[in-house]
């Protein structure tokens, strides 16, 4: 009983993320879900991103959060428009959320929608929102094992960012490991390894970016 409540809601979100999406490709914006544990960087990593990317296209964010709007106030003060969601407990974004934000950037002409999910390795995963690719930041703080403890986000995630690669002479931390079980679990899954403190990745993530966005 159960297993089919579940089923039920998933199915309920894949449709509206379904008509997000087509709204998405009508606005002609390519739009990324952004989704790491607490603490991998996620807000730092995109306002690095942003300041990179603002003067050549037109950005809006979509800030998730349970609560508080304090990564939605870094965003606003590099002039970039942000939508902020207040979650007020759930610790995921889904597809309705989504609808119901994204009118607030009301008609502007955005060639990227960047989400930024709710700090969580779980369940952000299992809901799509309308995005175009899922890119999973993990931090190397968060040690080796996380591929084989939480896979569906390796799963989904198109390109996977390696962060806080500054800190591996601290650390010491098996990189190669998470690079290979993140490709077992996803041949498919480009792998990049930043640092927003030394700026080291952050042209290749740019580069990333700029490949995937929709043809206009
Ligand atoms: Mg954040
Ligand atoms: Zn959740």
């Amino acid at each position: 009983m159960k297993i089919k409540v579940v089923k039920d809601i998933l199915e309920a979100n894949d449709s509206i993320a379904r008509s997000n999406r087509e709204a998405f490709v009508k606005m002609g914006a390519t739009v990324f879900n952004l989704m790491s544990a607490p603490g991998a960087g996620k807000t730092t990593l995109l306002k690095t991103a942003l300041k990179k990317l603002k003067s050549d296209y037109k950005i809006g964010v979509i800030e998730g959060d349970i609560a508080t709007t304090l990564d939605a106030e870094q965003i606003e003060k590099i002039g970039i428009p942000v939508v902020q969601i207040n979650t007020g407990g759930a610790c995921h974004l889904d597809a309705n959320m989504i609808r119901n934000a994204y009118p607030e950037f009301k008609g502007k002409k955005l060639d990227i929608i960047i989400i930024e999910n709710v700090g969580n390795l779980v369940c952000p995963a299992e809901f799509k929102v309308g995005e175009d690719y899922k890119i999973m930041i993990h931090s190397i703080t968060e040690g080796e094992d996380k591929p084989l403890k939480y896979p569906l986000m390796f799963k989904e995630s198109s390109l996977l960012l390696i962060s806080k690669i500054d800190l591996q002479p601290y650390l010491g931390v098996d990189i190669a490991k998470i690079k290979s079980d993140a490709k077992k679990l996803n041949p498919d899954i480009d792998i990049i390894e930043v640092s927003s403190k030394t700026g080291e990745g952050i042209d290749k993530f740019i580069k990333w970016i700029k490949s995937h966005l929709r043809k206009r």
